[in-house]
């Protein structure tokens, strides 16, 4: 048990432009309120961010972040968009290495960690994304790739440097397609994750998500594991009232896990 807030975490991916991203909010705003056991981030797409900047100013609790940036802070890089355009835009938070990027869009190891290391030095947070393929965990690769893909971010930013890194651990084939790890996998993995970390130097406990398949129906196995720090949601965080229902049950088993360590 931590004893820290929980996380939890709405990936938008290429939903809701700025109209739908301000209505979201607005429904969502009415649906809850803020509370001390839990922090709340949403990355919607980078057109979307200042209305829900703007819409979400009176809530502490909620913090907006970018899905994706380049490490370089201007330049010729067509289509891409600069750390500080989007502090700019509101953002206090960075989707680092999420599974589309790498597995879409050919994001490497080195790249997730070459922008978290640019993210953490523009006094941004990271949240960066670990998972292994189905393929993977079938042949029974899990461990080496969840390694793999932490090495260069470790290599990269210095142990003391790790306090603002959140993890979140998703493995691929469980996002969008409606089958989760069971809470003992992914705590399994979130344990190697710690152990990688810890033998490298990095101080503390680094707060790690689960991501894949989340609803609120699901939220309650996740959280009752220890080891998992909140969630990183897609699908379900795109209507205010499921989102509202895993934050509301969130709420109760974060509340519920500050009790038992009081
Ligand atoms: C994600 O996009 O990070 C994700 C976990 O998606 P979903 O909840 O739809 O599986």
């Amino acid at each position: 048990m931590t004893g820290r807030p929980l996380i939890y975490a709405a990936n938008w991916k290429m939903n809701h432009g700025p109209a739908a991203a301000a209505a979201f909010a607005e429904r969502f705003l009415g649906l809850t309120a803020p509370a001390p056991d839990r922090s709340l981030w949403f990355f919607p797409p980078a057109v979307s961010m200042a209305a829900v900047s703007q819409a979400v100013r009176s809530r502490p609790d909620i913090r907006v972040g970018a899905q994706n940036v380049h490490w370089e802070p201007k330049g010729a890089f067509t289509g891409e968009i600069s750390i500080p355009m989007v502090r700019e835009a509101g953002a206090a938070v960075v989707l680092v290495g999420h599974s589309e990027r790498r597995h879409l869009f050919g994001e490497t190891d080195e790249q997730v960690a070459r922008k978290t290391s640019a993210v953490l030095k523009a006094g941004l947070a990271p949240l960066v994304c670990v998972g292994e393929t189905l393929a993977e965990r079938e042949g029974g690769r899990t461990e080496p790739v969840i390694i793999r893909q932490l090495e260069p971010l470790l290599d990269k930013v210095p142990a003391d440097e790790w306090a603002r890194i959140v993890v979140a651990y998703e493995p691929v084939w469980a996002i969008g397609t409606g089958k989760n790890a069971t809470p003992d996998d992914a705590a399994q993995v979130h344990e190697l994750i710690r152990f990688a970390v810890g033998r490298r130097g990095v101080p503390g406990r680094v707060p790690i998500l689960y991501g894949g398949s989340v609803t609120a129906a699901n939220i309650g196995e996740f959280l009752a594991e220890p080891s998992i720090d909140g969630a990183l949601v897609g699908g379900a965080s795109l209507k205010p009232d499921e989102m509202a229902g895993i934050v509301g049950r969130a709420g109760v088993t974060a509340a519920a896990r500050l009790a038992a360590t009081a």
